[in-house]
């Protein structure tokens, strides 16, 4: 545990929570199925950002995390690497229907970065990702979602839209991403995040990223988290 915390410390990491996962030095530490080995060193990364050594055990060992880590960091493949191993786990993954994965993020342009960086990951396994936001035609949107997929990537407004209209369903979603949280609610998401949230079955796995922690975010944090673990890098927070 000595080693744990130095290591921590010489890496500017800070958590707080029960039984926190000690943090990994190398993707091989992750125990990643050889596939998305290649993907990563595909992308070129050779060796997980700060954050992503502090959450990527975390958020695979099934925890509920609130990550804080200024912009750049990496949070990104923190949340969607962990996804793709959750959506392998599923058994029988063409029983049900709906998205397994869904991430909200505040803007269209956020959005489709999220969904490039998961379709890269989501390829080598045959995982279906949609973009879902505003700008595009919704007819077309809702007949892409209809044929089915596994990832959704949304912006809280379209998503809602989507659902009114039927054209998924959330009873397989059971990883709930809520990325840029402080950004979604100054753009006034909070209510379009608290109905996906309430339309999402409760045993679910929820990760939240911010940059930095209002109090109207820590609020839905304590809500709809559970027995989370913080994770912080730098000075942020
Ligand atoms: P954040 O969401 O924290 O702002 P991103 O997830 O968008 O950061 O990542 C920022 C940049 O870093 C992206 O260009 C991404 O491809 C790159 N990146 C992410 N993880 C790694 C890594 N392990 N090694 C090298 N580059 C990485
Ligand atoms: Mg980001």
């Amino acid at each position: 545990e000595q080693e744990v915390a130095e290591y921590r410390k010489s890496l500017a990491i800070r958590v707080s929570g029960f039984d926190v996962p000690r943090p990994v030095k190398t993707f091989e530490d992750c125990g990643f199925a050889p596939e998305l080995m290649r993907a990563i060193a595909k992308q070129g990364y050779e060796k997980p950002t700060t954050i992503q050594c502090q959450a990527l055990p975390i958020v695979l060992s099934g925890r509920d995390v609130i990550g804080i880590a200024k912009t750049g960091s990496g949070k990104t493949a923190s949340f969607v690497l962990p996804m793709i191993v959750h959506i392998m786990d599923q058994p029988e993954l063409q029983k049900e229907e709906g998205p397994i994965g869904v991430i909200c993020a505040p803007t269209r342009e956020l959005a489709h970065q999220i969904f490039l960086e998961a379709k890269k990951f989501a390829k080598a396994y045959g995982i279906r990702a949609s973009a879902v936001y505003g700008g595009m035609s919704k007819l077309d949107q809702f007949k892409e979602l209809k044929a089915g997929c596994e990832i959704v990537v949304a912006t809280p407004g379209r998503l809602i839209d989507m659902l009114k209209m039927k054209a998924l369903i959330m009873t397989r979603a059971t990883y709930l991403v809520l990325d840029e949280a402080d950004r979604m609610f100054d753009l006034g998401f909070e209510p379009q995040i608290r109905s996906i949230v309430g339309q999402i079955r409760p045993d679910r796995q929820t990760l939240l990223f911010s940059a930095t922690m209002p109090r109207k975010v820590e609020k839905l944090a304590r809500e709809v988290l559970s027995d989370p673990i913080r994770v912080t890098v730098g000075e942020v927070g």
